[in-house]
């Protein structure tokens, strides 16, 4: 009676998962295989939970090291946000954060967020807007070659588009260069509307009146949150679910199957444990990949996935130091600008709450693809550098009263040319090792919410293939 066989059941059996990283991803996975009654030990090389995710808080001010916000972009995302019991915590941004600004000749222009705004908007040539309204006749690229996001974009809108729209963008979200980028894998819903309907305009209309895959939230409608408290709300508040199943300063020593079993053998707080279990899902960074030592299995290819340094400063201000009235999310520079910083997120016009009274909060970028060096600078000479930034664009001509530095030597994995072969490593190695699995920011998506998307496919595929079995 296979109806009968739920996950009390199977716990007799006492399915057990180990899984390798405490980051969004890994937590999410312990947290949802948990529910499911497996027995769940995460181990985590660093001590504390979160990863890139941390808020630190100090005095009034609450600075993120890492994500700044995540986006709805799934049903899912609610529901773990609700069933986690933090939705009383969740805050949104004002009105406001739809002001996007980009900066051409040292200004800031807003992003245009309409046909119409785009027509009229100073941050582009004419020859990008009459670009735009060729590009429906442009034909699909049959190449089965993976193109790079610069190729694709210069062959369908322009040069111009490329410098002003999309390599401010992708410099915000991946620290990248859109040269390096594989369109395919770092924005595939780009990629798709090409595929599908062979133009972007004609894609985004057609895709607009087609009912939504199901749970899903388009990215242009999906809303924008954090918590009162930081974005660190969101690891804690799992890690407590999790009642001390967190192992901290772990190091894995070797990894070995043993007929079914997988054996862990790690140092935990400088002494030699061995963990036995049926299922073990990698949730640490790809770039730390390599270097985890699974008998028999080479996993030097997850060097290729590029990880560029990124530097950010999270710098606090009284509100009468600031000329520019930061009424937006945020702004972008492109790297035709010659600038010194990546862009800047007006962190406390996003979120209330983030500063004392009367002061703002700015967080900067540095670094990246574009200009590695500049996040690896001496903290000091980063503060220069981006003063001089910030005196130019937003008027400020004194000194920070907080000031927050974190810099990242590997910071985002980059899905550059060939992440399509690195994405088939994968699928393969899973393949060949029943019960082993890779989670996180280098599988579906590098964003918070792709993140948790992917940890809790992986932990629906555990769950299944181990109900199965059963069965
Ligand atoms: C500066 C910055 C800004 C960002 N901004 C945003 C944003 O605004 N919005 C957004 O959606 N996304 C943003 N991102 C991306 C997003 O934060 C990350 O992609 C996501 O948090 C990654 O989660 P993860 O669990 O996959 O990996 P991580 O958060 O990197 O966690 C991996 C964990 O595994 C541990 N680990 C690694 N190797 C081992 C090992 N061998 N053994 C044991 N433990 C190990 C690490 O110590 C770490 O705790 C940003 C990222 C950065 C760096």
């Amino acid at each position: 009676m296979p109806e009968r066989i739920g996950y009390r059941e199977l716990s007799v059996k006492h399915p057990s998962v180990i899984i390798i990283g405490s980051g969004i991803s890994g937590l999410t996975a312990a947290y949802e295989l948990q529910k499911a009654e497996f027995q769940v030990t995460v181990l985590e090389a660093g001590t504390r939970v979160g990863g890139a995710m941390y808020s630190q808080v100090e005095d009034e001010w609450i600075a993120e090291i890492g994500p700044n916000s995540i986006l709805e972009t799934h049903e899912k995302i609610k529901t773990l946000i609700h069933e986690l019991e933090i939705t009383e915590e969740v805050i949104y941004p004002g009105n406001m954060s739809s002001n996007r600004f980009v900066i051409k000749n040292h200004k800031l222009l807003p992003l245009p967020m309409s046909p119409i705004s785009f027509f009229t908007s100073g941050l582009f040539s004419l020859n990008s807007k009459l670009n735009l309204l060729r590009e429906p006749f442009i034909s699909k690229w049959d190449n089965h070659k993976e193109e790079s996001l610069a190729d694709f974009v210069r062959r369908r809108l322009g040069q111009n588009f490329l410098d002003y729209a999309v390599n401010p963008f992708i410099a915000g979200v991946y620290a990248g260069n859109p040269e390096s980028l594989s369109v395919k894998y770092a924005l595939p819903k780009l990629y798709g509307l090409e595929q599908k309907y062979s133009s972007l305009i004609k894609g985004q209309i057609k895709k607009a009146r087609e009912p939504a895959v199901h749970g899903e939230i388009p990215r242009n409608s999906a809303k924008m949150f954090s918590f009162k408290n930081g974005l660190k709300t969101l690891p804690e508040t799992i890690a407590n679910k999790l009642q001390q199943k967190v192992q901290f300063d772990s190091q894995i020593k070797s990894i070995e199957k043993k007929g079914e079993e997988w054996s862990v053998r790690y140092k935990h707080k400088g002494d030699d444990q061995i963990l036995q279990s049926s299922v073990i899902i990698y949730a640490g960074t790809a770039h730390q990949l390599s270097k985890l030592p699974i008998k028999n299995t080479n996993l030097t290819f997850a060097e290729d996935i590029i990880h560029p340094p990124v530097a950010v400063l999270s710098l606090g201000y009284h509100r009468n130091q600031v000329k520019h009235h930061l009424n937006g999310f945020g702004m972008l520079i492109p790297e035709v600008e010659k600038m010194n910083i990546l862009g800047a997120l007006f962190m406390s016009s996003l979120f209330k709450g983030r500063t004392p009274q009367d002061h703002v909060l700015l967080t900067v970028f540095l670094g990246g693809t574009r200009q590695p060096h500049m996040a690896l600078q001496s903290e000091e000479q980063r503060l220069i550098s981006t003063e001089k930034d910030l005196s130019t664009l937003l008027g400020i001509n004194s000194a920070p009263s907080f000031i927050f530095h974190r810099q990242w030597e590997k910071a985002i994995p980059q899905y550059g040319i060939g992440f399509g072969e690195i994405k088939s490593t994968f699928h393969r190695l899973e393949k060949a090792n029943p019960g082993l699995y890779f989670t996180g920011n280098y599988r579906e998506g590098i964003s918070v919410s792709d993140t948790i998307l992917h940890a809790l496919k992986t932990a629906e595929i555990i769950k299944s293939n181990y109900k199965s079995k059963l069965i």
